[in-house]
């Protein structure tokens, strides 16, 4: 179906960071699929793990017990503050199970019989009914009405009105279940949290046992430079879900929670798929890889080198481009009112042998694989501002 306004560029092959059209021509992949190719294209241990995967086991169910789902779950649970973990098969999902969890956090444990959930304006948390509900940005619900019920949006990052719309919704007793927040809102515009923000938000759910959920879904499994986003703004959640770059390409989701927010029971959420031995051997793969080469601290690195290369564009061009903004490598180039699009920029730089994506109309993002080399980012930067270059 005609869902997606693609651009004319057919990818036929990938290797690291760079990918190939049908006619031979190579891109630097500032991209990755859109934060998910963690380790870049074809990475050759990743590629080695699942094919020995296939060979041995690709799919049974959760009828049983699945060892690399239990493996891949304790992975997680010793590398971030939740105690136990489910798995399904992409950011919607894993938000969809975040959000029935809420609910049932309301009801149980705040004693709700109506829930309300908070979530952010300009947030992204998916395209299905109540993970689209839950992103607050209208041009995603219009056509889509009735959208879900209990939802109420607050402007991102801005305490005093996170307090009113709190205090309004809890006006005449308890009725808000859970916060669900993006640590950087990553499609919205790439919008890094603000610390003493969440960690009002901490206090205030502290108080009333509310529950807050991170969308990690973006920001999380290596991107930011730390495992999960949360640890860039000092500030634990009760739960969070992941998902694109966990799988390094291979489709899976997951909703961690601690233990306290472990509401579900055996029947109350399912998925036929998630958790497959395959989906998860990507995942543990991913996550020994990160350890291996050390690419939490080579995001660090890079991205004082790309936040850098930005910055540096931005003072060289004024007229064209206002800033540069983002953590690790989910970095964003924020361009002027009077400046071309970012969908406009995103296509010289495919003329220039560059992949882009734009983050709302005036922001172009960059989320390449985690393996990128700073002989790439220089590239990578040359050829933006030759984009930018021939648009103006
Ligand atoms: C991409 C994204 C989602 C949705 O993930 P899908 O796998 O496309 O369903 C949710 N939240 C955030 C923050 C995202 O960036």
């Amino acid at each position: 179906m005609d869902t997606y306004a693609r651009y004319p560029l057919e990818l036929v092959r990938g290797r690291g960071v760079w990918v190939w059209d049908r006619e031979g021509r190579r891109y630097l992949d500032a991209v990755a699929g859109i934060a998910v190719c963690t380790l870049g294209h074809s990475d050759p241990v990743l590629r080695r793990s699942l094919c020995r995967q296939l060979r041995r086991l690709q799919h049974v169910s959760n009828l049983y017990r699945i060892p690399e789902q239990e493996a891949l779950a304790a992975a997680i649970v010793a590398r971030s503050c939740a105690d136990r973990v489910f798995f399904c098969n992409s950011g919607a999902e894993a938000n969809e199970a975040a959000i029935k969890l809420a609910r049932k956090h309301g009801h149980l444990v705040r004693g709700i019989q109506d829930p309300l959930i908070l979530t952010a304006k300009a947030s992204f948390h998916g395209r299905t009914l109540a993970a689209v509900t839950a992103t607050g940005q209208p041009k995603y619900h219009e056509g889509f009405e009735p959208m879900v019920q209990g939802f109420r949006y607050f402007p991102y990052n801005d305490t005093a009105a996170f307090e009113a719309l709190l205090a309004e919704c809890e006006a005449e007793g308890p009725r808000v279940a859970a916060v669900l927040v993006e640590p950087l809102q990553g499609e919205g515009g790439v919008n890094p949290g603000d610390p003493a923000f969440f960690q009002r938000l901490r206090e205030l759910c502290d108080e009333r046992r509310i529950l807050l959920i991170f969308d990690e879904v973006q920001i999380g499994v290596g991107r930011s430079g730390r495992w999960w986003g949360y640890e860039r703004l000092g500030v634990e959640p009760d739960a969070f879900t992941a998902a694109k770059g966990l799988g390094g390409g291979i489709p899976i989701g997951a909703l961690a929670v601690k233990a306290h927010a472990d509401h579900f029971r055996p029947g109350e959420h399912a998925s036929t798929f998630g958790g497959n031995p395959f989906a998860c051997r990507a995942g543990l793969t991913v996550i020994e890889e990160i350890e291996q080469r050390g690419l939490l601290e080579h995001v660090r690195r890079m991205e004082a080198l790309l936040a850098e290369a930005l910055t540096d564009l931005a003072i060289r061009h004024p007229q064209l481009v206002e800033s540069a903004r983002g953590w690790g490598l989910l970095q964003g180039l924020v361009l002027r009112e009077q400046a071309p699009t970012a969908a406009e920029v995103v296509k010289a730089a495919m003329a220039e042998g560059l992949l882009l994506v734009p983050a709302g109309p005036k922001v172009v993002r960059l989320v390449p694989p985690l393996v990128i080399r700073p002989r790439h980012i220089r590239k990578a930067v040359k050829r933006l501002e030759k984009a930018l270059m021939a648009l103006a």
